[in-house]
């Protein structure tokens, strides 16, 4: 359930993130629509709108809510862009993408994580795909995407990604180590050449192959 209580919070949230140095008006009213209380246990509500990471269970973490704004920031998305999102863990990052007016294929390697949010999301009204697998292979039977945004730490770009891009279509990834990963967006500017932009660290779980059933 929802209520203005939680609506309060958001524009809390909200203003949290601006001040941040998010501005981007389709970022700004997703998060102040998304319920994120609902990705959480009810025990652990009250932590729901603080600006922070939170574990979701099977040792993984929903995003810090300003992370998940400056994601959805460097994808540039259009109403009705095919977005790729790489581990869906809570289902909220998918849950924005979609708000943002995206087509949504969220693939996750958990099986405990991508049943729980394939389950929750449509009982919250969001329309999207859920896929388990391994993420680092994309998703080639959909290709092209408009955008592709990772949310695990990369320790370097997936080749299969890249080709899954559109042209002019953009990757958002943290690259890095254990400890902390640069966020970096990559452009397709064509079929055979990409350009590279970097925006500061980062620190996520790690993206890991496989898929754990
Ligand atoms: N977008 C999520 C963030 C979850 S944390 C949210 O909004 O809650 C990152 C997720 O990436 C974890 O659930 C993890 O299991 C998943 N992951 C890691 N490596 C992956 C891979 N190779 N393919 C798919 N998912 C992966």
């Amino acid at each position: 359930m929802d209520s203005y209580r939680h609506k309060g919070l958001r524009n809390r949230l909200v203003q949290e993130v601006i001040q941040k140095g998010i501005n981007d008006e389709n970022v700004l009213s997703a998060i102040a629509n998304v319920p994120r209380h609902m990705f959480f246990e009810s025990s652990f509500i009250q932590f729901a709108y603080q600006d922070k990471a939170f574990p979701i269970g099977a040792g993984q973490t929903i995003s810090q809510p300003y992370t998940v704004a400056f994601q959805s920031e460097l994808l540039e998305i259009k109403p009705g862009h095919k977005v790729l999102e790489v581990g869906t863990g809570s289902g909220y990052q998918a849950a924005v993408l979609c708000e943002m007016g995206a087509k949504v294929y969220s693939i996750e390697r958990q099986k405990e994580l991508h049943l729980k949010s394939s389950k929750l999301l449509p009982r919250m009204g969001y329309k999207l795909r859920f896929f388990l697998g391994d993420g680092y292979k994309g998703l080639p039977q959909f290709e092209p995407f408009n955008s592709i945004v990772v949310t695990a730490g990369a320790p370097q770009i997936p080749e299969d990604l890249l080709t899954q891009l559109a042209i002019g279509g953009r990757l958002v990834i943290p690259v890095g180590g254990d400890d902390f990963q640069i966020m970096t967006r990559i452009t397709r500017e064509s079929e055979t050449e990409f350009s590279q932009e970097e925006f500061g660290n980062f620190a996520f779980v790690p993206m890991l192959k496989g898929v754990v059933k």
